[in-house]
């Protein structure tokens, strides 16, 4: 076998880094990448065989047996790199390249997303525009967002986000932007840049072949190196910068009325050239962060020549972005996956892959409408579209629209067999009307339209009707949680993840089956219809269950479910119940170590170890105990007695058995504080959904769970009256009230009560007043401005978070998370 020659020449459409998401295999390059949890390279072969032919290897990671598969591959094109990274950015630069074709290039911490995306909103009249999908903006993103670019684009619109330093000099070569714009700088503390002032020199390297750079003022510390460094080295490029302040560049103020901002806008001195640009603009947002993008929109339209007119009758067409996937549960259940926002192939793509990566149900429906201003040539879009659909192999597909129905051919004829069921509706109404929608239950339904079809209407049709409080799940933050405890503990050393209790109230089958996607090693429940229901919903991963009772042994042996055994009886009721029925089980052994919970104690070892001898038919997998004070340094002592007690007895039992079962005693607090303690597995609870036992933990780790609900009543109360059950609101003032919908039947504590407890109503925080009850809950908004019913209400989310709320009525985070009632819905996400 011969690597070929650099630089890579593929003839490929798609540049593949994650074999789960194959889905053309004769038109993908593969490039292996080995990353800290994944290593690309173990998947060689597998793609090999689903007939991958082109391949991208990084020379590290050619062990023998690497080589030895690849020899095999005799018919496939292999290049050989240092950093498989850095070879797709190259493929990518050299793509860019071709095309001379105007960029706007975004950077900043935030609003990246949202500018990029209403930049796009804003442009389509007159360009034809290629962009990042979602937000692709990181070292693998933007290359694959450049990589999108074809003859019918005329403008590209690219976010790019770094982490690290050296990042953006290579992103800068992938991108090329020809118009930059900087949105902003937070203070949020980076591991991997020394200062703020170095991450914006990092940042602002975007910008080094740019000949127009848009940026806000008002953020000292950016305006500060662009005037010291910046335009020293690129004197040429012209600066357009708006302040509320200053008294050069665009002078800026706006008022705020109803649901509109009204925006004026001076632009009078402009480097090099100075020209003048004054009005008067409406929008349609009035938070500070919508306003400080759409400032950055208008000007890139007024430098592309827009007048003012034109820049106001499309910021009428501005729309909230949305980017995640939603994916809710649907009644017949039936899973919905809402998309109703992003319409283009990318964004389909992304789609399908969440799509796919839902195990929960076994059947997969995808509802589409036509798809608009994408810059394809239909007949050429529908096959691609057709293409993808068939691919995924989805068992129906439901296509809305008139163009996407006159090109049903494509869907009906093909060269992959398939037996997906495939329907075209005209409209929306059709649909709503057929026995189709009816007939759909138990799927995973993907619904992805543009705006105006009006897909919502679909999406309210099959949702389970919520009263207005929902639980949103962040399956990204788990990611990066799980992400974040991986590397802590290496790759060594097996990983089990808790999903006791709902997972800790976050839902254990989506949860589930997000860490089985990721390829966790074990999960645990406590009981075993916990276990039952996870196997029902697709989770294949291995089991243990930590408190078997013998009424369920049945089903614990039946859906292949691992029993903690705890105890002498338990131990004999079980041996008893697999010998009867000549079965042979895996077992968790649980000894007790100080925890005094369950567990076998010193004394019942020898007893133990003599009924195990005897029973050949079950098998010790692992032994385990659990640290009770992990988290609490007055009690390190006891904790390291701990373990060592665990490490003698686990020893002991592993010479009497003539086998070594792995062990674990770490939980999360035990994972972050005692690294001797991870052995060869580590239990990963609360940490996965968001709390760390130590600070520099806590920075790394991202919100799970917010929960929010609504307003439903204001009253204007005089101070003479009370609020509430017991006269127990009593006012000092006259007080504007609102009742939101939660209650302590939702898990909103009755602790809360009287002044304890506060909520979020558009960002300031409003007091309880008087008791909690049942089903709602008054609040005092006095002091908040522009306020209506129907208004959201945070309970808890990144700002006011579970800890806080734990600490006011003296509980623990794990008591705020898992007490979430079941009545309230859960919404899951994903950017
Ligand atoms: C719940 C539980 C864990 C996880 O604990 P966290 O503190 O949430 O990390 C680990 N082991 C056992 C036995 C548990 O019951």
């Amino acid at each position: 076998m011969e690597f070929k020659a650099l630089p890579i020449n593929t003839t490929a459409q798609y540049l593949l880094n994650d074999s789960r998401q194959l889905s053309s295999p004769q038109r993908s390059i593969f490039f292996a990448i080995k990353g800290l949890h994944h290593d690309g390279h173990l998947f060689l072969d597998d793609l090999y065989r689903k007939g991958v032919r082109e391949f991208v290897v990084e020379t590290d990671a050619l062990s023998p047996a690497i080589l030895r598969e690849l020899k095999k591959f005799t018919d496939a094109k292999i290049w050989q790199v240092e950093d498989s990274i850095t070879a797709m950015q190259e493929v990518a630069q050299r793509h860019r390249e071709q095309f001379n074709l105007p960029v706007i290039g975004i950077t900043g911490s935030n609003g990246k997303t949202i500018v990029k995306e209403w930049l796009a909103q804003l442009l389509s009249n007159r360009f034809k525009i290629v962009k990042s999908p979602k937000s692709y903006n990181s070292q693998i993103g933007v290359p694959l967002s450049v990589w999108q670019i074809n003859e019918s684009h005329n403008l590209g619109i690219f976010e790019v986000g770094i982490s690290k330093v050296e990042e953006m000099e290579k992103l800068e070569k992938v991108v090329k932007p020809s118009i930059g714009i900087f949105t902003n700088i937070g203070t949020a503390h980076n591991e991997f840049f020394s200062s703020n002032s170095q991450k914006i020199k990092e940042k602002i390297k975007l910008f080094k072949h740019a000949s127009t750079l848009i940026y806000c003022a008002d953020y000292v510390a950016i305006d500060e190196i662009i005037k010291t460094d910046f335009m020293v080295e690129n004197p040429d490029c012209k600066i357009i910068n708006w302040s509320r302040m200053a008294s050069t560049g665009a002078r800026v103020s706006w008022e705020i009325y109803n649901e509109n901002t009204k925006v004026f806008l001076d632009l009078t001195a402009i480097s090099p050239n100075t020209e003048r640009f004054s009005t008067t603009l409406d929008i349609p947002f009035t938070d500070e962060a919508s306003i400080e993008n759409a400032i950055h929109c208008i000007l890139t339209l007024w430098y592309l020549g827009y007048s003012t007119s034109d820049i106001q009758a499309r910021l009428q067409i501005l729309r909230p972005v949305s980017m995640r996937l939603e994916m809710k549960q649907g009644t017949n259940a039936n899973y919905l996956i809402d998309d109703t926002y992003n319409n283009d192939l990318a964004g389909l793509t992304i789609a399908l892959n969440f799509l796919s990566q839902q195990k929960q149900k076994q059947k997969k429906v995808l509802i589409l409408s036509d798809l608009l201003e994408t810059g394809v040539p239909e007949k050429e879009l529908y096959k691609q579209i057709a293409h993808l659909v068939k691919e995924r192999h989805l068992e129906q597909f439901i296509g809305i629209g008139d163009v996407i129905s006159r090109n049903k051919n494509h869907f009906m004829a093909s060269s992959v067999k398939t037996d997906t069921n495939i329907q075209f509706y005209k409209n929306t109404k059709d649909f709503l009307e057929s026995q189709a929608i009816k007939s759909l239950h138990n799927s995973t339904i993907l619904i992805k339209g543009a705006r105006k079809y009006g897909f919502e209407q679909i999406v309210n049709r099959l949702v389970q009707k919520t009263h207005g409080t929902i639980l949103e799940i962040n399956l990204d933050a788990i990611t990066n949680n799980l992400n974040y405890y991986r590397d802590k503990v290496g790759q060594q050393i097996k990983m089990m993840v808790m999903v006791k209790a709902f997972a800790y109230g976050s839902g254990s089958t989506e949860v589930a089956n997000l860490l089985q996607f990721h390829g966790v090693d074990y999960l645990a429940v406590a009981y075993t219809d916990e276990g039952v229901s996870l196997r029902q919903n697709g989770v294949y991963l291995p089991i243990m269950v930590m408190n078997p009772s013998p009424n369920d042994f049945e089903q614990l042996v039946a859906y292949s479910l691992e029993p903690e055994i705890y105890s002498l009886r338990i131990l004999h009721e079980f041996s008893e119940y697999i010998d009867s029925r000549n079965l042979s089980s895996k077992i968790h052994l649980k000894i007790d170590t100080g925890m005094h919970r369950l567990g076998f104690e010193k004394e019942a070892l020898p007893e133990l170890l003599k009924s195990l001898q005897s029973n050949p038919n079950l098998w010790v997998s692992t032994i385990f105990s659990h640290l009770a004070a992990a988290d609490d340094a007055d009690l390190d002592d006891f904790t390291r007695q701990q373990v060592k007690t665990f490490t003698e007895m686990a020893n002991e039992i592993s010479e009497a058995l003539g086998y070594i079962p792995s062990r674990h005693l770490a939980n999360s607090a035990g994972i972050a504080r005692f690294p001797e303690a991870r052995l060869d597995m580590v239990r990963l609870g609360i940490g996965l959904y968001g709390v760390a036992a130590k600070p520099e933990d806590q920075v790394n780790l991202q919100t799970v769970g917010t929960l929010k609900t609504v307003i439903s009543q204001i009253k204007h109360i005089k101070s003479s009256e009370t609020v509430g059950y017991g006269r127990k609101g009593e006012l000092k003032r006259d007080t504007k009230i609102a009742t939101i919908a939660i209650g302590y039947a939702d898990g909103f504590d009755r602790g809360y009560g009287r002044g304890v407890g506060e909520v979020l109503v558009n960002g300031h925080r409003c007091k309880v007043v008087g008791n909690v009850c049942m089903d709602m809950t008054m609040v005092d908004i006095t002091d908040v401005p522009n306020v209506q019913e129907g208004d959201e209400v945070i309970i808890f989310n990144k700002e006011l978070t579970i800890t806080e709320l734990s600490q006011k009525i003296n509980t623990i985070p794990y008591e705020v998370l898992t007490s979430v009632s079941e009545r309230v819905k859960r919404v899951f996400y994903q950017l």
